[in-house]
């Protein structure tokens, strides 16, 4: 095809398109959680005893027997077999953003060549999938980068059902012959215990009696965009790299706030029914949609749940997300900013943590006792941020989201904590000495189950904040969207359980002098606030005026760039951090900062190539032609003595020109090589790579808006954002 005859029959195409027949759908009661064999399941198919076992371990944690095993493999398979499932796969979650799996067939031939099926439980407990093509980091040199998959039976194992048929999916961790962690789930259960006893730590100091083990949830806002496939399979930035590489703006973006919870369009709910169908059927709880800000953007939030099943349920639910996008037409777009000076794409992913016994610690409470516990845990996230702010930008750090952090619309690349008018209030007078504990021994309420019952309304909520106190959460918002939330749940539980040593720690000092609970509380809080309240801050995150004092005045770091945020890995306090709480050993962290510092570079490298061959190839060629259109007219018009005007002309050719050689700098810079560091290496990509890349554009789109529409072979902003 020649000119813009792809973008014309894409147009064509979606016009003419057939409406997609609305399927009728069956009742939530029938079926939700029907693909899941979780505990209910259980107990239906496994003896008393097996069940009882079981339910401990998802429950505590506890670790499982074999023989227990055998049982549930067996329950698992009948129940399995019986929905269809022929084949089963360990499903894992690498170092990257994505999930693998390799399925294996239940069936085995008997001698007479019947076929029987199989499935023992240590094929449940252990599989072997050849784990030396995942990113593995430094763990390649000490093990050989072969791994195992280990089931995980917090996270209920479900069937799966694709085009290709039912399989049995079994959530597993990946981990070297060695015990080394080579996935984003290990890490994440290792956060959870570590929090644990650290919160049960200072919660028996405070004098509960009862504590159970505690346990992180996780509630994760998803945005993303649609594109029509048709214009999606005409643009190759698109499909190789997820955002438009290439692109003017269209005259209407999203000035007008039309698109924000405006009525969805039809396609797009046929859709959404279709993929919120299949998430009930497995048992993920989606609670909320709506149209988001950007035309073409669309958000989904599950309800909230324990943080290792709401880990697994985000990447079953991106999976599926592009999966259905696909049978209906269109291209999920997750990366963060797939347009440019249009909103992008984040993943708020709202945290807290609690227990059966006291409940969610992030909540006020209603009693003066409550309050004093949560303020403890408020302040460990405060002083978590601040110590760790580094560490918290570090795992948000992509290529992809470089492009939404900063940037008018999202949360500053800045690390600080949102609290709310009047908790705000609460830490600072704690701070300026202004609360003073009763002196007669009673308890303290500093009114915070009154005052923090409006904190939910959702209208007077700091949106410009990374990190903000939403009510009984907090909301972690610089996420970028198609990451794995995992990152951002093993930095937040691992911050916190450092912070609750500290303060089991510092509390334990004083309370041993014989003061009541809440000037002990108070006395900590002080010295909490005094070294690290100055990460709490409620104006505007996204001011010029923030971003320069949050640097000069707060000591705060304002971390552009992935190539400029890895490093934190690479800290002693970081290495500390996870060290002391038994999170990750060091080799484990080197292994994440090298397989992050390398998927940064080849995310770039991939672009820069993209650009090169769309300018070369698709656009170059649309110019000359009308470079040479351009030539024909005037010299016809020459031919009559008529001089025309030929200003477009030359700003074409300038232009072109100056496309065609930043085109070959970038060419030139690619091939380079030769590095001292990975971290010199990043930097080049951030900035020598990055910058020629945006030279390259600047030309490229100053030449959509010069030359004739119907040559330009790339569909337009307008046409992708617009045309449904
Ligand atoms: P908003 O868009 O106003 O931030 P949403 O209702 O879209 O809020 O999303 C809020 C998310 O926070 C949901 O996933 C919700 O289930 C989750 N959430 C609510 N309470 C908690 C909590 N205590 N811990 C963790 N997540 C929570
Ligand atoms: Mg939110």
């Amino acid at each position: 095809m020649s000119g813009n005859e792809s973008r014309v029959q894409a147009i064509h195409q979606i016009t003419n398109r057939e409406p997609t027949v609305v399927q009728q759908t069956e009742p939530l009661g029938k079926i939700w959680a029907c693909d899941v064999f979780n505990l209910a399941k259980m107990e239906e198919a496994l003896s008393k005893t097996a069940y009882k076992a079981v339910k401990k371990t998802v429950e505590t944690g506890a670790p499982l027997e074999p023989s227990i095993a055998e049982v549930v493999a067996a329950g698992m398979k009948e129940w399995a077999i019986a929905k269809g499932a022929k084949f089963f796969s360990h499903i894992f979650y690498p170092m990257t953003n994505i999930t693998a799996e390799k399925h294996d067939g239940f069936i085995i031939t008997s001698s007479e060549g019947n076929a029987i099926t199989e499935f023992s439980g240590s094929l449940l407990i252990k599989g072997e999938p050849d784990g030396s093509s995942f990113p593995n980091g430094s763990l390649r040199m000490t093990n050989s980068a072969r791994g195992y998959t280990a089931w995980d039976p917090t996270s209920p194992a479900y069937i799966m059902h694709t085009d290709n048929g039912a399989t049995l999916m079994i959530p597993s961790v990946f981990m070297s012959w060695t015990g080394e962690a080579l996935d984003k789930k290990i890490p994440l259960l290792r956060s959870n215990a570590a929090m644990s006893k650290a919160g049960q730590k200072v919660l028996a100091l405070m004098g509960e009696t009862e504590v159970a083990r505690l346990n992180s949830s996780c509630g994760a806002e998803q945005e993303y965009f649609l594109v029509d496939a048709n214009f999606a399979n005409a643009r190759p930035d698109l499909l190789l790299t997820g955002r438009t590489l290439f692109g003017a703006p269209a005259a209407k973006g999203q000035q007008f706030d039309d698109h924000y919870f405006g009525a969805i369009p039809a396609r797009v709910q046929i859709f959404m029914q279709d993929f919120e169908d299949q998430l009930y059927r497995l048992g993920i709880p989606a609670k909320t949609h709506h149209n988001e800000v950007a035309p073409g953007q669309f958000e989904i939030a599950p309800y909230y749940e324990s943080a290792n099943v709401a880990a697994d349920h985000q990447q079953l639910m991106m999976t599926l997300m592009k999966a259905t996008a696909k049978k209906h037409g269109f291209l999920c777009l997750l990366h963060e900013k797939p347009f440019a000076g249009i909103n992008g794409s984040g993943k708020h992913v709202n945290w807290s943590v609690g227990n059966a016994t006291q409940g969610n610690l992030l909540d006020p409470g209603k009693t003066p006792h409550d309050n004093l516990n949560f303020l403890l845990f408020c302040g460990a996230v405060i002083r978590g941020v601040h110590k760790f702010g580094p560490l918290l930008r570090a795992v948000i750090a992509t290529a992809s989201n470089d492009h939404r952090l900063g940037a008018n619309e999202a949360p500053p690349a800045i690390m600080s904590v949102y609290l709310g008018d009047q908790l705000e209030k609460v830490f600072k007078d704690i701070k300026d000495g202004k609360v003073v504990a009763s002196t007669s021994g009673g308890e303290m309420d500093l009114g915070l189950s009154q005052i923090l019952k409006f904190e939910r309304d959702p209208g007077d909520r700091n949106r410009t904040s990374p990190f903000a106190f939403t009510g009984n959460r907090f909301e972690f918002r610089a996420v970028g969207s198609s990451q794995s939330v995992s990152g951002p749940l093993v930095a937040m539980n691992t911050m916190l359980a450092d912070s609750l040593n500290w303060i089991a720690e510092k509390l334990e000092a004083e309370l041993s002098k014989g003061v009541t609970q809440a000037d002990a509380v108070v006395a900590v809080l002080k010295v909490l606030m005094d070294e690290h309240g100055n990460a709490v801050f409620g104006g505007d995150g996204y001011s010029a005026e923030w971003h320069e004092k949050a640097v000069s005045e707060r000591g705060l770091k304002n971390i552009p760039t992935t190539a400029d945020a890895l490093p934190a890995l690479r800290e002693a306090s970081v290495i500390e951090l996870f060290k002391n709480t038994g999170v990750l050993s060091p080799v484990e962290l080197e292994s994440r900062f090298e397989v992050y510092a390398e998927q940064y570079i080849l995310a770039i490298e991939v672009e820069a190539k993209v650009v090169v061959d769309m300018a070369k190839t698709a656009i170059y060629p649309a110019v000359m032609n009308y470079l040479s259109d351009l030539g024909v007219a005037n010299a016809s018009m020459a031919d009559l003595e008529i001089e025309i005007d030929d200003t477009v002309m030359k700003t074409v050719a300038l232009e072109v020109n100056a496309m065609m050689a930043a085109v070959s700098k970038l060419d030139k810079a690619i091939a380079q090589h030769d590095f001292a560091s990975t971290e010199e290496h990043m930097q080049f990509m951030a900035n020598d790579i990055r910058s020629l890349m945006d030279e390259v554009r600047l030309h490229a789109d100053t030449l959509e808006t010069e030359v004739d529409d119907a040559l330009w072979p790339l569909p337009k902003y307008r046409e992708m954002l617009f045309i449904k």
